[in-house]
């Protein structure tokens, strides 16, 4: 029977949920946008945000997705035939580096061992002591990898730059994990860090985030991929506040932003990291619980390479996509769905941004309901474990 009426919850990550305070402040009318309000709002979430990534470098807002973030990170910092490494890791950094490639940049893909694994850093630096020319450019990596929930080691990829004392930018994709998994660009060596507004900063889609450190800004110089809507040095330029966005600011976005950085700021980010971390442990501790012969089972092997802002299921011989339409139907819970190699033969659960610990059970409770009402093979009860995983987080 149906049991879904009452307050639905879509646990996919990303777009995330939007707290209802964030929600609330977006629902305003148009403001003037040449003066008066706005522009304090606009000032303020211009100095908060360097720390949100943890960094001196500026920070740029352009009204798109995460995949514009990509589009300006490049276009600002690379010339047609340069050479870009990408480090893949599942689906982004690949999508990032075939997005170059359509820009007219030359793009080397190293391929992760597999999808249940991080980028290898030895791998890297044996690419990168290989390059004798220094002819790669950039090195483009994702943080967190949303599609099989894996977190690289960023400061890692950095020592094996320095290491290898190789030139090439590092360019980061920090889209799932920003306000989710710690991330310090400035201590990391990190050159670009690009996010976007719909995961980790709980506001709805429509802003890319991109952070460009000393090293970036020198190569926006000479970079002759630059184009006039995309351009920092436009977006920096002193004037009127639209310049920044290269057009009319995204209003709305930026009401709600500016109330998402105060919920940030007020719970604080070492904070949110830790409830983040907190939560998604209840949640591995709950599949690793469930896990059993031709049953579920953590897709990212290695427990310190796992993000505390998704987490990635395999599914076995458990029907998926039955298992996704008994929760959506029945319970209103909806999952999120396998992508790339884990198409159909896994999901996700999201636990990004604006979640807590009745969420957490709920998700994890839904759940096993689903995979009772499936007859599916269980190890044993998840929601028991992460009940008990939250109790020792709430005692300390
Ligand atoms: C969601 C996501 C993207 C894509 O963001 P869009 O806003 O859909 O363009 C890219 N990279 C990562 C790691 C993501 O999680």
């Amino acid at each position: 029977m149906r049991l879904d009426a009452g307050r639905t919850h879509v646990a996919i990550p990303g777009p995330s949920v939007v707290p209802d305070r964030v929600l609330a402040a977006m629902h305003r009318a148009m403001p003037d946008i040449y003066g008066g309000e706005l522009v304090g709002i606009h000032e303020s979430v211009f100095a908060r945000l360097p720390a949100i990534a943890r960094t001196a470098g500026r920070p740029f807002v352009a009204i798109a997705n995460g995949h514009g973030g990509w589009e300006m990170a490049l276009t600002n910092t690379l010339s047609r035939g340069d050479k870009v490494l990408v480090l893949e890791s599942g689906q982004f950094a690949t999508l990032w580096g075939e997005a170059a490639r359509f820009d007219g940049i030359e793009v080397e893909f190293l391929p992760a061992r597999s999808e249940r694994y991080a980028v290898d850093p030895e791998s890297v630096e044996a690419h990168l002591r290989a390059d004798d020319t220094r002819s790669i450019r950039a090195v483009l990596m994702a943080h967190v990898d949303t599609a099989t929930s894996v977190r690289n080691d960023v400061a890692a990829i950095r020592a094996v730059l320095n290491r290898c004392d190789h030139p090439a930018l590092l360019m980061v994709d920090c889209i799932a994990s920003l306000g989710c998994d710690r991330y310090e660009m400035d201590t990391w060596g990190v050159d670009v860090t690009i996010a976007a507004s719909q995961k980790g900063l709980m506001v709805p889609p429509g802003l890319a985030f991109v952070w460009a450190g000393d090293r970036a800004w020198s190569a926006h110089q000479q970079a002759d991929l630059r184009t006039a809507y995309w351009d920092w040095t436009a977006r920096a330029s002193d004037g009127p506040m639209y310049l920044a966005y290269n057009g009319t600011p995204p209003v709305s976005h930026l009401f709600g932003l500016d109330e998402a950085l105060t919920m940030i700021d007020d719970e604080g980010l070492e904070h949110v990291w830790a409830r983040h971390a907190a939560l998604a442990d209840a949640v591995r501790v709950a599949v690793d619980a469930w896990s059993a012969p031709d049953g579920l089972e953590l897709n990212i092997i290695d427990p310190s390479a796992r993000s505390n802002a998704v987490t990635t299921i395999r599914s076995g011989s458990i029907d998926v996509e039955r298992l996704r339409s008994t929760c959506a139907t029945a319970a209103g819970l909806t999952l999120g769905v396998g992508l790339g190699p884990l198409a159909g033969s896994g999901f996700r659960f999201g636990h990004m941004g604006h979640v807590n610990a009745p969420m957490i059970m709920g998700m994890i409770g839904t759940t096993e309901a689903a995979l009772h009402a499936l007859g599916a093979p269980l190890g044993g009860s998840g929601a028991a474990a992460a009940a008990a995983s939250l109790g020792r987080s709430m005692s300390v």
